[in-house]
């Protein structure tokens, strides 16, 4: 049987963590006592449907672009097919991380929103964009993002308000000082950026500050 030193319990069975605080268990454990958490839906239908359209789209890009050379208007020398490739990937792996169990929700909108900034950053570069993606659409979908967390901050049953908001928070902050040392001004859309999460930040403070004192009791064992 394995134990929770903060929690001074014993749990039974092969759990690694403990079910009431999340820390890592000691000692050896034991032959589950729960059911077996099933693979989630990979045999699916809709799963292998889109699957074969991903490798269709595939397939068929990559022949369209370097069998065919046939290229897009006004971009001639693009092999816009490995960009092509790239969203597919990023696509499936998406896919792949709702399957994935014990992320929870602010970090598979998180990461998902960076993979796509970062993959939207390598087509916008290939395709002249970088201005108007860096000043104008990156600090945006930041800004709805930290927004979206707010919101599943406020509703949030599960008791990880503050994961929702640390991660909003970080999300305003950093990227916006890291464009400040970069281009050493701040355009309107990051200051703004950078504002709401402060703003939501402290509105939800305001609001969840109960809730958020106890997390936070509760998560470092004060
Ligand atoms: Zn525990």
């Amino acid at each position: 049987m394995r134990r929770c030193p903060y929690c001074n319990v014993g749990i039974e069975g092969d759990l690694v963590k403990c079910p009431l605080c999340q820390n890592k268990l000691s000692g050896t454990g034991e032959e589950s006592c729960y059911p077996k958490f099933e693979a989630q839906k990979k045999q699916s239908l809709y799963y292998k449907m889109q699957l074969a359209i991903v490798w269709g789209l595939l397939i068929a890009g990559i022949g369209l672009d370097f069998l065919v050379r046939l290229r897009l208007p006004g971009f001639p020398d693009l092999h816009w097919s490995l960009l092509l490739a790239m969203w597919l990937i990023g696509f499936e792996f998406g896919i792949m991380r709702q399957f994935k169990p014990g992320t929870g929700s602010a970090g598979k909108v998180t990461m998902m929103v960076i993979i796509t900034i970062a993959m939207w950053c390598v087509t916008a570069y290939f395709f002249g964009l970088m201005k108007v993606t860096l000043e104008l659409v990156v600090p945006v979908v930041l800004a709805a993002t930290i927004i979206a967390n707010f919101v599943l901050a406020l509703i949030d049953k599960n008791r990880n308000t503050m994961v929702y908001l640390i991660t909003g928070l970080f999300m305003g902050i950093i990227p916006s000082i890291i464009c400040l040392f970069v281009t050493a001004k701040m355009p309107l859309a990051w200051a703004v950026c950078l504002m709401v999460s402060v703003i939501l930040f402290a509105a939800a403070v305001v609001f969840k500050g109960r809730a958020l004192a106890d997390e936070f009791q509760r998560r470092f064992h004060l």
